[in-house]
């Protein structure tokens, strides 16, 4: 019986995690949940699961009311102390954006297996979370359905062994339109994601394609290996994950439905395969082809190419994207920006950063605060302020 502890329990990844624990009762338990406003959602979650506490990131506010009676803690230094837990024996990580880099660190500290997620964590920390897997005596396992892959295909073989690998991306909502069209998309054109159902944050991520940008870096600081090394093709039904060539010229890919049960799966059994009685059927080759590929349209999705750049001049860069590429998001979101000034509000931003290395979780915190304040500026700047009012989160279950 493993004693698990998710981070953003009550979130798109949270909520899968839970469908797939609900139908394995006998081999895992839960120990802790957090959220982070929904104080609602976490008391239902609470009262069904009856952790040994739950978290709140933020405090409580008025009318705070729940109808669990345990132990409610509150804060980000109380997430990290969920990520910490004695007794925990698998925390996953299924935070939004940077707030998931310290528990990512405490986590890994601890010396606990820890199913991530949270590839901002990656991106913003880096080599810090590197060493911290190193000295902690912890285990890194992805949770991204394109990082699952490359690690099932991998299934311990060493890198050394590894030709290239390719992520594969969906395209998002506007991978066929005209450049000029984009300047319509309102938020919820870009909440409509046509193969994924996710949060709302790497919803909009996977339609200016920044998303495919973190995970080239989050497969780099995962594997260890080059940028020239990682590829990104687009894969519009989203049914290969990954493909990993190695130099004997074999290349071996992971295919599957677009759920994110099967990389949680492969996360909390590993190394074993969870029999699972889901009703989604698994790869139908009549079914499911052709399987078809095309280029990033790198010009008419500029955060991609920004971002990968971010990640190869490394330091500063790569956590100032991820700052404010989620900056720009929310603003976005919020109407205060068009879709189409994303991209000038991340780009602008790196302009006042550099390759300097990032020395401690304090450095990176300072760095990221820094490139809020500036992106936020700059989205002031910039926003037309004629983009549609927020709309409500995209649906958070498949
Ligand atoms: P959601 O927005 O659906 O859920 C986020 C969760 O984190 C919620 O429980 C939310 O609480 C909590 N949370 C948000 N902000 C904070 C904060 N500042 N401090 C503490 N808790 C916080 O996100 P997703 O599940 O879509 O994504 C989670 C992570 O997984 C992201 O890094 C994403 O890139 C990655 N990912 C997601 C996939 C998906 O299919 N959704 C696929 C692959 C990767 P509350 O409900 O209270 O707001």
């Amino acid at each position: 019986m493993k004693r698990v502890a998710i981070l953003g329990a009550t979130g798109s990844v949270g909520e899968a995690t839970l469908r797939v624990i609900r139908r394995h009762t006998d081999r895992f338990r839960v120990g802790v949940l957090t959220a982070n406003r929904r104080w609602e959602a976490l008391d239902a979650l609470a009262l069904e699961w009856d952790p040994e506490f739950v978290v709140l990131g933020t405090e409580p506010p008025d009318g705070f009311a729940p109808r669990w009676s345990g132990e409610w803690r509150t804060g980000p230094g109380a997430l990290e102390g969920a990520a910490r837990t004695r007794g925990v024996d698998l925390v996953l990580n299924a935070l939004v954006g940077f707030a998931g880099l310290g528990p990512t660190l405490a986590a890994l500290g601890a010396g606990k297996r820890l199913a991530l997620a949270n590839k901002e964590s990656l991106v913003a920390g880096g080599k810090l979370v590197v060493r911290a897997l190193r000295e902690g005596g912890g285990e890194l396992l992805p949770v991204d359905s394109e990082h699952s892959a490359v690690h099932q295909c991998l299934d311990g073989r060493p890198v050394s062994e590894v030709a290239r690998i390719t992520l594969t991306a969906s395209g998002g909502p506007f991978r066929t339109w005209p450049a000029p069209r984009l300047a319509e998309v309102r938020p919820a054109d870009a909440l409509s994601h046509p193969t994924w159902s996710m949060g709302s944050k790497i919803t909009i991520d996977s339609a200016t394609l920044a998303n495919k940008a973190l995970e080239v870096i989050e497969a780099h600081i995962l594997f260890g290996l080059p940028y020239e090394r990682i590829d990104v093709v687009v894969h519009p039904t989203s049914i290969i994950h990954s493909v990993v060539e190695f130099h004997d010229g074999s290349s071996l890919a992971q295919l599957g439905r677009p759920s994110m049960e099967i990389p949680i799966l492969w996360a909390l059994g590993y190394p074993e395969r969870l029999e699972d009685p889901r009703v989604e059927p698994g790869f139908d080759p009549l079914r499911d082809g052709p399987l078809e590929f095309e280029p990033v349209r790198e010009d008419v999705f500029p955060l991609f190419r920004a971002g990968v750049a971010a990640g190869k001049a490394g330091g500063e860069f790569p956590v100032a994207f991820n700052a404010a590429n989620e900056v720009a998001v929310e603003s976005f979101l919020s109407g205060r920006i068009g879709f189409q000034e994303l991209a000038g509000v991340v780009i602008r931003t790196l302009e006042q950063f550099s390759s300097r290395p990032i020395s401690s979780v304090e450095d990176a915190r300072h760095v990221d605060a820094r490139a809020r304040s500036v992106a936020r500026k700059s989205a002031r700047g910039m926003g037309s302020g004629d983009a549609e009012p927020r709309t409500e989160e995209s649906e958070t279950t498949e």
